[in-house]
């Protein structure tokens, strides 16, 4: 299918009817999705809600930068005038790239927005590089403190018992540089390492990998017509915990791949596939707000009309069963790792697919290039193996071994 972006989309729809005059899916009863003015962005965010007991009070809809690059420091701009007073970034995220942009771009607007950051610390990592990466992050932020630092993408509890976190963390708060701290997720193991975190009362906010195809609650709704199961079963319980400790929940991977051309034909009006998933997850009662990649202002306005938004109607559940139907074969889930230990060559699947994913659905070749090259193990051997091994590995039926070897390629 022709790339359509959301501009073309509307204008293409304005002189066509094109998308007013698809039979769409999108109202599983019959009725008309919401007319555009309903769903008008203009007025940017329209929500702010209370993390937890960091008592901060966050856009429901906030600013994930992984693609950030320089000449960019506008879409941070344009986030900020339209409302949203969360941005979050990583060191991993461009290699730092994403941190210097995001600081060139608050440099003098600091006091407006909350600013989260993330590293990757590790089972062995001392207290000392900690610091050392803090102190990096925030000179490539230009300020002297962030609101949340993040133990980045934890999958392995032997991450979150090393000890010489705690200490880091005593020392870089008591210093100022940090606010409060948190743990993002989105392996296999992520249900296990939040409740690990929150039994131990480790961290202020946790940042977590959900989305309407993660959530039991959504194929209830679809026992007919899905033959699937979800998968993160656990989650809602784990979220549950962390709420009775007050403890914040922001979700990201909201969009499920964020395959959004594919969805452009069955939406209508500028309402969107998007605005749908965003209203889906800020209903999951213990998710306080959410973060997603946004890239321009385009995105920014069409993400910002689920901003405020009430309940899941019919029409957005019409349009996540079709993205749904759409997706289901190639989306990997990541988090639920069945595959694991499938393949006799170590290749860590879920990560090689999650690649495919930033490469192909979210556009972002470069990153999926370098945060491919990072990782310990590759697909390299998916390229000489019959794929026999790992054929029926996939919970899913994913054809791993059509893809990964693929992926290799695409980014080697
Ligand atoms: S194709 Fe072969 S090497 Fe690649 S993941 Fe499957 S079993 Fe492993
Ligand atoms: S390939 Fe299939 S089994 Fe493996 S992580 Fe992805 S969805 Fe799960």
């Amino acid at each position: 299918m022709k790339k359509v972006d959301r501009r073309s989309f509307l204008r293409l729809g304005a002189v066509t009817g094109l998308a007013a005059g698809i039979p769409i899916n999108a109202t599983a009863d019959g009725s008309s999705p919401p007319s555009a003015s309903s769903q008008d962005s203009s007025r940017g965010v329209k929500n702010y809600v209370r993390l937890g007991r960091t008592e901060l009070k966050v856009s429901d809809i906030s600013f994930g930068s992984f693609p950030l690059r320089h000449g960019e420091e506008h879409v941070v701009h344009h986030a900020m005038d339209q409302g949203i007073n969360y941005f979050d970034t990583a060191e991993s995220y461009g290699d730092g790239t994403s941190e210097t942009v995001m600081g060139r771009a608050l440099k003098g607007k600091r006091d407006q927005v909350y600013v989260a950051t993330k590293i990757g610390a590790g089972s062995r990592d001392s207290a000392a590089s900690m610091m050392q990466r803090l102190d990096e992050s925030l000179s490539r932020l230009q300020t002297d403190y962030v609101d949340i630092f993040f133990n980045h993408a934890v999958n392995d509890i032997s991450r979150l018992k090393n000890e010489q976190w705690l200490e880091f963390a005593d020392k870089a708060r008591s210093q100022g540089k940090v606010r409060f701290f948190g743990m993002s997720g989105h392996g296999g193991y992520l249900t296990e390492c939040v409740d690990y975190a929150v039994e131990q009362d480790m961290f202020d906010v946790l940042l977590l990998a959900t989305n309407f195809g993660e959530d039991p609650a959504f194929f209830e709704r679809f026992t007919r017509g899905f033959d699937f199961v979800a998968n993160q079963q656990g989650l809602r319980a784990s979220m549950a915990k962390a709420k009775q400790k007050d403890i914040g929940i922001v979700a990201m991977k909201v969009l499920r791949g964020a395959k959004l051309n594919d969805m452009r034909p069955y939406e209508q009006q500028g309402y969107t596939y998007s605005q749908a998933a965003f209203k889906w997850v800020l209903n999951i009662p213990q998710v306080d707000n959410l973060i997603v990649t946004m890239r321009n202002r385009d995105q920014i306005d069409e993400y910002l009309g689920a901003s405020g938004a009430g309940e899941v109607s019919q029409a957005d559940m019409g349009l996540l069963q079709q993205y749904a139907k759409m997706t289901d074969a190639s989306y990997c889930r990541h988090v639920c790792n069945d595959c694991e230990g499938s393949c006799p060559f170590n290749v860590p699947i879920a990560d090689v697919l999650r690649m495919r994913m930033y490469a192909t659905d979210y556009g972002d070749f470069s990153i999926a290039k370098q945060e491919y090259a990072k990782l310990d193990a590759n697909a390299s051997p998916c390229l000489s193996c019959d794929g026999r091994p790992c054929k029926d590995a996939c919970t899913y039926e994913i054809p791993i071994a059509d893809l990964c070897g693929p992926t290799h390629t695409m980014l080697t």
